[in-house]
């Protein structure tokens, strides 16, 4: 699948990675908190073939993370006008290197001859691993940075990477917080629920659609 042409063009464009195993009503609140804080234009998803960062693989294929992902996007009016996906490192080999991706992203819209900017989605809790990510202060030269209160994960954090990352990237990390009400999910809980068969409380965490989809096709069932 190749880059959204509305991606390609955004003056204004929001990049949201991550495993998204599976994408819940989280991802959808950063990315719409995202589209309005910002004032952005587009907003690509770009689902993980390997989060460098987490131990184990993701538990769908990424087919059935990718339908996932179009499915939520489409269960919301807002997004569906204004996101996309991007499969890009779900067909790259090795590890997925969030400064490979933009690089790739950067060099297809200059060669579209796009002078936008482009803004990089996070949860707070991202904030312990940045020491570890490869050319992190490359990451955010090349996009600024927006990230989204997660519950539990305060702006206090931030101070434990003073002396680890550039002074000038802990700046621009704390000027690009927001706070909305933090919405309380992520996916390793809510494929436990589903692994236990506590269904009711798994499905009130996703669009209907991606819920249906998870029990047709019988996903994280242990
Ligand atoms: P897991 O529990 O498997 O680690 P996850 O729910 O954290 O998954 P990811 O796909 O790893 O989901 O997250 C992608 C991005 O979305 C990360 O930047 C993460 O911080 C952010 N994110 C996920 N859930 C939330 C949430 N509830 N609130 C704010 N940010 C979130």
């Amino acid at each position: 699948m190749s880059l959204d042409p509305r991606a390609l063009s955004a003056a204004r464009l929001g990049v949201f990675g991550g495993t998204f195993d599976p994408v819940h009503n989280g991802h959808l609140h950063v990315a719409l908190t995202a589209l309005r804080a910002l004032d952005l234009d587009h907003i690509v998803f770009i689902p993980a073939r390997q989060s460098p960062h987490k131990e184990s693989g993701a538990q769908a294929t990424g087919a059935e993370r990718l339908e996932m992902l179009r499915l939520a996007i489409e269960s919301d009016e807002r997004l569906a006008k204004m996101a996309s996906i991007w499969d890009f490192e779900l067909q790259a080999e090795g590890p997925s290197y969030t400064v490979r991706t933009l690089e790739e992203l950067s060099d297809l819209r200059s060669c579209g001859g796009v002078e936008g900017s482009m803004f990089f989605l996070m949860g707070s809790d991202q904030f312990d691993g940045l020491p570890r990510w490869k050319d992190v202060e490359r990451v955010f030269r090349l996009c600024h940075p927006c990230v989204v209160l997660r519950s539990g994960n305060g702006t206090p954090e931030l101070e434990n990477l003073r002396g680890v990352i550039s002074d000038g990237l802990l700046h621009k990390l704390a000027e690009s917080f927001l706070t909305p009400d933090p919405v309380d999910l992520a996916a390793t809980e809510l494929r436990q629920q589903i692994g236990s068969a506590a269904l009711g409380s798994a499905w009130i965490g996703q669009p209907e659609s991606v819920a249906v989809f998870i029990q047709t096709n019988g996903l994280y069932r242990v």
